[in-house]
């Protein structure tokens, strides 16, 4: 599988990686070592007072055209564009995939997805109060280097505090994936925009990336990735703890039975890849 440079970015803020002793490839950022790295509600009280989130659990949404991206973030003149037309989904179908994609997160850890919500509408990592974001990881597609030379696909932001990412606002947990590349299913010369996608939400859920060669959380974008790996998964239970059912909620029933006939490739979501 061909390999590209520096697919991804991790959290843009600067960051010293630091081996935990106990999971020997999850690599944490150190600068986020004295504070919140899971999703949990803390000071942050407008996302308490809108119902939205639960501690350890995170809602979603999906930027609409021509939200510009915060002074923080490493391509401030830009502006997201229609994230559907990455793929050439409805909306529907789209809310289907990025479900099943953070789902695979959500069935290996306690951490729960709280689903889709609407986007406030907010510039990228502007305060939630007064109407603000809504979505606790919010998901746009923007412009970030193009598609030759040191290529980079998508970042994202781990939780944290407001104060800590943007005075006043909250980029935690924000996603960007880079309009200029050809996506698809990984297939016919395609970048798996799934694959990408479950790397990025392991940052948004905290995650830095790995050093373990299969990993989903390894920085070089190597081929389709359809679940975790037992380095990612001890990643993400360290930090929000193990599963506490194997019984696939309702709502992922819902989700599961949709994206197949919306997408076509849920189906191969168990498969390990090799
Ligand atoms: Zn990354
Ligand atoms: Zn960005």
């Amino acid at each position: 599988m061909k390999k590209i440079n520096i697919i991804f970015l991790g959290i843009v803020l600067g960051f010293t990686l630091n081996i935990s002793p106990t999971f020997a490839g999850y690599i944490r950022a150190n600068g986020f070592t004295l504070l919140p790295t899971a999703w949990d509600p803390g000071l942050d009280t407008a996302r308490v007072a809108a119902g939205n989130p639960a501690p350890g659990g995170a809602s979603w949404s999906l930027m609409a055209a021509g939200i510009l991206a915060d002074a923080v973030d490493p391509h401030l003149d830009n502006s997201t564009t229609d994230f559907l037309a990455l793929l050439g989904q409805t909306s529907t179908q789209a809310s289907a995939f990025i479900n099943s994609i953070l789902d695979i997160w959500d069935d290996d850890s306690a951490f729960t997805n709280l689903g889709e919500v609407d986007d406030g509408g907010s510039s990228f990592g502007a305060s939630n109060g007064a109407g603000g974001h809504l979505g606790d990881i919010r998901i746009g597609a923007i412009f970030i280097d193009g598609n030759v030379g040191s290529n980079v696909l998508a970042h994202a932001y781990q939780p944290c505090t407001n104060a800590l990412c943007v005075p006043g606002g909250s980029i935690g947990g924000d996603m960007h994936i880079d309009n200029a590349n050809t996506w698809g299913d990984g297939t016919g010369g395609t970048l798996d925009l799934f694959t990408v996608m479950l790397h990025e939400f392991g940052h948004s859920l905290g995650l830095d990336h790995s050093d373990v060669l299969g990993s989903v959380m390894e920085p070089i974008y190597a081929g389709a990735r359809r679940s975790l790996h037992s380095d990612d998964i001890n990643g993400i239970q360290a930090i929000y703890g193990a599963s506490t059912s194997t019984v696939p909620e309702p709502s992922a029933l819902i989700l599961l039975l949709s994206g197949l006939s919306a997408i076509g490739f849920f189906g191969r979501r168990r498969k390990s890849i090799t």
